[in-house]
């Protein structure tokens, strides 16, 4: 038997002591996996969502480095490089370095864009220890010869089913084709779908596999629910659950997901009219709107935060009791991510979501893929029945269909467009 505590992995002194003011008694299982490979030297392949813990698997180790082993500084240089598709991403990264590397002398900046090149390209002239960068701007540096990877011992992209999913795969190809053989390199994706599995096989050297929370199943911690309704219902249910949610106390934060940026704004708008304060996040905010954002809500100043699905993504705040999916989203895949947004560092949380007639076919995508139905709510003056019925109907006339999966020809319908939330 191992044993389970952090004092039993044989890190430094600063870390052991940063974990403790942390409180950080027992490793996540992600961490109790990857932190001894890792120490080892060893490739990662890890299949893992945010919420499990998955950033200090990889800070601790390399942090562990730079402080066993202190290199001088190379001007635009860096040792070591995480690679994110989003800068809210990269900047949650960034902080968690800065945490956990707290009584550790190292330099990191972060290079993203949306925002002015300049600081960026001060911060690289020195050369840093770590770098956490989004692959577009991360590229324009390179090429304006503004950044080295040429010195990159340790490599770690973060995310990939999501850089993939934005169209960042030409992108990281160019990145790693600048990188020296000689490295470190960890790979972490919430899914290994073949695509990603094949770019693993491109960058890894013989790597340690580490898997937790597989992409089909959801946090336990989650309480999930759907509700079925007509569209125009949306609006007051929200108002009633966002009402109740102001009442509890600590986890009274809530994250309602929009699908389109014009949605959120339009509902944060709208919610504020009502006397519920709350703001919108997405790609077309700046990033310092967002950082406000952001800010005035883990402080609870606005307790609801309205989010597209790129948006949200790396958003990592403790007191969010209750995610809202005001739209269903139209890949599976974003449901797991969005809920995952409750239920972080060991609270509950509750994940409800909104089905009007034209999501059906959403829902049965999402059932699916967390190979479970969703719990649903009816307990509320909203609820449409005939709704209802259709799902279940659907989901048995589903289940009589499989496994044959007769070459009628009939390919599965997907509802209008495939809008993708803002960037
Ligand atoms: P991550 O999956 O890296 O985004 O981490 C999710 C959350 O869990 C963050 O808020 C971390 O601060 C927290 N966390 C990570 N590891 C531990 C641990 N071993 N014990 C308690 N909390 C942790």
């Amino acid at each position: 038997m191992t044993d389970p505590s952090f004092e039993a992995l044989p890190l430094a002194a600063p870390l052991h002591r940063v974990l403790r003011e942390l409180d950080y008694s027992v490793p996540s299982p992600i961490q109790a996996q990857a932190i001894p490979l890792l120490l080892q030297g060893r490739d990662l392949l890890g299949c893992a969502q945010t919420g499990t813990g998955k950033t200090a698997s990889f800070a601790l180790p390399i942090l562990q480095a730079i402080h066993d082993r202190p290199r001088a500084l190379q001007p635009r240089c860096c040792r070591t490089l995480v690679l994110t598709p989003t800068r809210e991403l990269a900047i949650q990264v960034g902080k968690s370095f800065a945490t956990y590397g707290k009584h550790i002398r190292f330099s990191q900046t972060l290079i993203y864009g949306g925002v002015g090149q300049v600081p960026q390209v001060n911060a690289m002239r020195q050369g840093v220890d770590l770098l956490v960068a989004t692959p577009g701007r991360l590229l324009d540096l390179i090429e304006q010869r503004h950044v080295d990877l040429s010195k990159v011992e340790f490599f770690v992209l973060d995310e990939v089913d999501r850089m993939l999913d934005m169209g960042f795969l030409r992108d990281v190809k160019k990145i790693v084709a600048l990188l020296p053989a000689q490295r470190q390199s960890l790979f972490f994706s919430a899914t290994l779908a073949p695509n990603i599995v094949d770019l693993a096989r491109t960058i890894l050297r013989d790597p340690a596999h580490v898997s937790i929370a597989p992409e089909t199943t959801t946090a336990e911690k989650i309480r999930q629910q759907v509700c079925f309704l007509n569209r125009e219902a949306k609006r007051p249910l929200l108002e009633q659950l966002l009402w109740e949610q102001s009442q509890a106390g600590a986890q009274k934060l809530t994250i309602v997901f929009s699908r389109t940026k014009h949605g959120a704004n339009k509902l944060a708008k709208g919610l504020c009219a009502s006397g519920i304060p709350a703001d919108a996040i997405h790609g077309n905010k700046s990033q310092a709107q967002r950082e406000k954002a952001l800010e005035r809500f883990k402080k609870g100043l606005t307790p609801v935060l309205v989010a597209t699905d790129v948006a949200a993504r790396g958003v990592d705040v403790k007191d969010v009791g209750l995610v809202v999916n005001f739209d269903l989203p139209n890949e599976p895949e974003a449901y797991v991510h969005r809920i995952g947004r409750t239920a972080r560092a060991g609270a509950e949380g509750r994940a409800v979501s909104f089905c009007s007639e034209e999501e059906l076919e959403f829902l049965r995508d999402i059932e699916k893929t967390i190979r479970m139905p969703i719990p649903r709510w009816d307990d509320h003056e909203w609820h449409l029945e005939t709704l209802a019925q259709q799902h279940g109907n659907g989901r048995r006339a589903q289940q009589m269909q499989s496994p044959s999966r007769n070459g009628s020809g009939q390919g599965r319908r997907r509802p209008r467009g495939s809008s993708r939330g803002g960037r």
